[in-house]
């Protein structure tokens, strides 16, 4: 909520970490990052470090959780202990099974989950270091995790925030801007279709306020897309890079 005493934004726009109000921080994108999941990403977003593996489709177990003419999508958001400064307690909380919960619904929807009835699509988040947006970070490398492991979809989620600091509108809140701004609303979607797959928002905002942040946070989508292609066309380079190079060795052989 809005904290009188923390000045969030400048005279000149400028915010506390130098952005201006339409502007990401940085992010990279690496897909395929772990050997032993089916598909993998990693990815670093400002200050926050997330690692996404993908497992499956696979028989679900329990069997009696099976749903006989679909696959269930199983995410599993995870703060590690030493990701936030306090030190968070181990284990899942009200907070995690929430997001756990908004990221598996929207995966679902871009799944084409009638194609493995019965099976368990699971995808496990690890947030290594948390600085606001993790559910963001969390929903955006899952995607391209899925993709990585060749999961069949009809495309990938992008996710960004918006929100209300100091009352004026604003992309992608940091830390003490989630902490002491007056809106945070992060926003989930397909940016080819224009499909909104995660809605949520944390404080109050006008319509007109509200149709602002709706426009930077789906501007930002599209840019977050390009990234997440970026990353799986870079994976997809390297690996032909290395079977050509297979190829070569056995040819001189
Ligand atoms: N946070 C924390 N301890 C917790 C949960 C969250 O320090 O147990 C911090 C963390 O930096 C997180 C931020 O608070 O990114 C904002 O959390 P929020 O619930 O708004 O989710 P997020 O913005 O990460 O999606």
């Amino acid at each position: 909520m809005a904290d009188e005493d923390v000045k969030l934004i400048d005279e000149k726009g400028i915010r506390l970490d130098g952005r201006r109000f339409d502007e990401l921080r940085p992010i990279s994108i690496e897909a395929g990052v772990l050997k032993r999941a089916d598909g993998s990403a990693y990815l670093e977003w400002g200050e926050n470090k997330v690692l996404a593996a993908v497992y499956g489709p696979r028989e679900m177990h329990p069997r009696h959780a099976q749903n006989p003419s679909r696959a269930v999508v199983q995410a599993r958001y995870n703060m590690a202990a030493f990701s936030v400064p306090d030190r968070k307690r181990p284990g899942p909380d009200r907070r995690s099974v929430e997001i756990s919960k908004i990221m598996s619904e929207a995966l679902e929807e871009i799944v084409f989950v009638e194609q493995f009835p019965r099976a368990s699509i699971d995808v496990f988040v690890e947030v290594l270091e948390a600085s606001a947006g993790t559910r963001c970070a969390a929903l955006t490398a899952a995607s391209v995790a899925l993709a990585d492991a060749g999961i069949p979809m009809s495309d990938i989620i992008s996710s960004c925030a918006a929100g209300k600091i100091d009352g004026q509108i604003v992309l992608d809140l940091g830390k003490k801007e989630d902490n002491y701004g007056e809106a945070d609303v992060p926003l989930g979607m397909v940016p080819s279709s224009g499909k909104i797959t995660l809605l949520q928002m944390d404080g109050n905002l006008t319509l007109e306020e509200y149709k602002q942040v709706m426009e930077l946070a789906m501007g930002a989508c599209k840019k977050i897309y390009q990234l997440q292609r970026d990353a799986l066309k870079r994976r997809y380079s390297t690996s032909l890079k290395n079977f050509e190079e297979m190829a070569d060795d056995t040819e001189e052989v």
